[in-house]
């Protein structure tokens, strides 16, 4: 049985620890390798290692690093099938899902071959007598990424291609659940021709996490994960001084308006509920129909619910896999069970599903409920998992209202045919990112990824033009080449110009 080490200055190690972790094949409900857990030690030693890297790194030119990118992206293009199958095999997606976030995350890989071109600086000329200013930005360090299990390989790629291509080092915690991409694209980087410790991964859980927030030489940590540890983390490395963008957990509301087309809006809910069971930070989890559309509403995503092919993530064929854990499983089959007697309609129930041939495995089928209502907790709490819960409401000002209360200010998606309808949402929905006939409205590498409210604790979004500012720190030169006959013009007053 493989065990995943630490990247550490180049070099795989398996640190000073004695604890392991064991990573799971969710399909077979069996461990399938074993995972080293990092100690403070460890982190220390990744520190090190990434804060000697940073004194050549940080001086080695904005093209060269750019160009160490380009073969870094063409890498991830011919590892694509292999770093699907170690996703899929961990996490349970299928196969095509997780070559969909191979191909999203090297698109951030992309954004950052263009490095020299966002890291252009601005000049004035002559902004008083004989004085020019002019503003650039420089790498902050060393810089820690901190990562979620859900997406093993393209919310690291949100960080470490932007951090890097910047001028930072970086080490990455990624979820202890899903080793394997990361321990592929250390390999890929090496390949790439990026110097030792400028990459570095330590694999844990809180002992390393905290051992990150609380370490003196990172300067800057990047979160994803789930809202307690997303406020954990900010306050925690808050504490310490660091620069901190911390994304949290959702909940994404899709509005159907009566003038939507429903057979599209079903196809969109039922791919964006269900796809990757649910375990994705911009799946839709309630589904409000607004006035008459409910009864429609729900037969057409019934149907297209009940033909959904669940197996194994590499059974060709397959639409959705299990749940990561035992636990993963265990949870939304008790959120189902409470939805049900606090008196939603259960109109599908995946609960009792068994895969032949995967008896152990962490499945549960897809499951709509229906007439929920804002006090419930299948509704109020985050499921992450394969549950779509309707509620009906009278009008989109109703729906809107629902939205922004709710705490979760991730992603939204409204279903319309009225551009009125969709300018008014998207003006007056409390949400980071939103949808107008999109369900999962996930920013491209260019833009920048993140929520509001509970789903984001920090001043930054991620990747894109935001990802840059956050990983690196601004100046600004004020610069003046006296004539000999002008050095006699200093005097005490504040300078304004002249
Ligand atoms: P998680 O919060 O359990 O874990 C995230 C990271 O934190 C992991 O690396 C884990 O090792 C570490 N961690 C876990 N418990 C910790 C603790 N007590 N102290 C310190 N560190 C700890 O999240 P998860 O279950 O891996 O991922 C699912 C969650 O991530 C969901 O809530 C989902 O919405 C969220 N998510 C959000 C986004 C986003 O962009 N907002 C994207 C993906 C996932």
């Amino acid at each position: 049985m493989t065990t995943y080490e630490h990247f550490i200055g180049g070099k795989f190690t398996p640190g000073e620890g004695d604890r392991f972790g064991d990573v799971f094949n969710p399909a077979l409900g069996k461990p399938q390798s074993k995972v080293n857990l990092a100690t403070a030690v460890d982190v220390d030693a990744a520190v090190s290692a990434a804060q000697s890297a940073f004194e050549t790194w940080g001086n080695t030119s904005v093209t060269a690093r750019a160009r160490i990118m380009f073969t870094f992206r063409e890498l991830l293009v011919r590892h694509e099938d292999e770093l699907a199958e170690i996703i899929s095999s961990e996490h349970g997606k299928t196969i095509e899902d997780a070559r969909g976030e191979v191909v999203r995350g090297r698109e951030v890989v992309e954004f950052a071959c263009g490095i020299p071109q966002l890291l252009k600086g601005d000049y004035n000329d002559q902004v008083s007598g004989s004085v020019d200013m002019h503003s650039f930005r420089q790498p902050l360090g060393v810089v820690a990424g901190i990562t979620p299990f859900n997406f093993p390989i393209m919310v690291p790629l949100w960080m470490h291609p932007v951090a890097i291509a910047c001028g930072n080092t970086f080490i990455l915690k990624p979820s202890e659940r899903v080793p394997g991409a990361s321990d592929l694209v250390a390999r890929l980087y090496v390949e790439a021709g990026l110097p030792d410790g400028v990459f570095n991964v330590v694999h844990g859980d809180k002992v390393a996490v905290d051992a990150i927030l609380e370490h003196p030489g990172i300067s800057a940590v990047s979160f994803v994960g789930s809202t307690p540890i997303a406020k954990h983390v900010h306050e925690g490395a808050t504490r310490s001084g660091k620069r901190v963008q911390a994304l949290g957990g959702a909940k994404n509301h899709a509005v159907v308006m009566p003038d939507a087309d429903l057979d599209f809006a079903a196809d969109q809910l039922v791919a964006a509920g269900y796809g990757s069971a649910g375990q994705r930070c911009m799946s839709i989890s309630a589904v409000i129909a607004v006035g008459p559309v409910g009864d429609e509403l729900i037969a057409k995503v019934r149907e297209r619910t009940l033909a959904l092919r669940i197996g194994a993530g590499d059974e060709p064929g397959a639409d959705m896999g299990p749940l990561v854990t035992a636990a993963a499983r265990d949870r939304v089959l008790d959120y189902v069970a409470q939805g049900e007697a606090a008196g939603a309609d259960l109109v599908v129930d995946g609960r009792g599903l068994t895969v032949e041939g995967h008896e152990s495995g962490f499945f549960v089928g897809p499951t709509l409920l229906d007439n929920a209502t804002t006090d419930m907790s299948v509704y109020t709490d985050e499921i992450f998992g394969p549950v779509l819960t309707v509620l009906r409401v009278p009008t989109l000002d109703e729906a809107i209202d629902i939205i922004n209360a709710n705490p979760y200010g991730n992603g939204t998606a409204v279903f319309t045919s009225s551009g009125e309808v969709a300018r008014t949402f998207q003006r007056n929905v409390k949400i980071g990112m939103i949808g107008i006939n999109v369900p999962v409205p996930v920013p491209m590498a260019f833009h920048s990824f993140g929520g509001w409210k509970d789903s984001l604790f920090g001043d930054h979004h991620m990747h894109g033009p935001e990802g840059v500012r956050f990983y690196t720190h601004a100046k600004v030169v004020t610069t003046r080449w006296p004539h000999v006959s002008e050095q006699s013009l200093a005097h005490l007053n504040f300078p304004t110009a002249q």
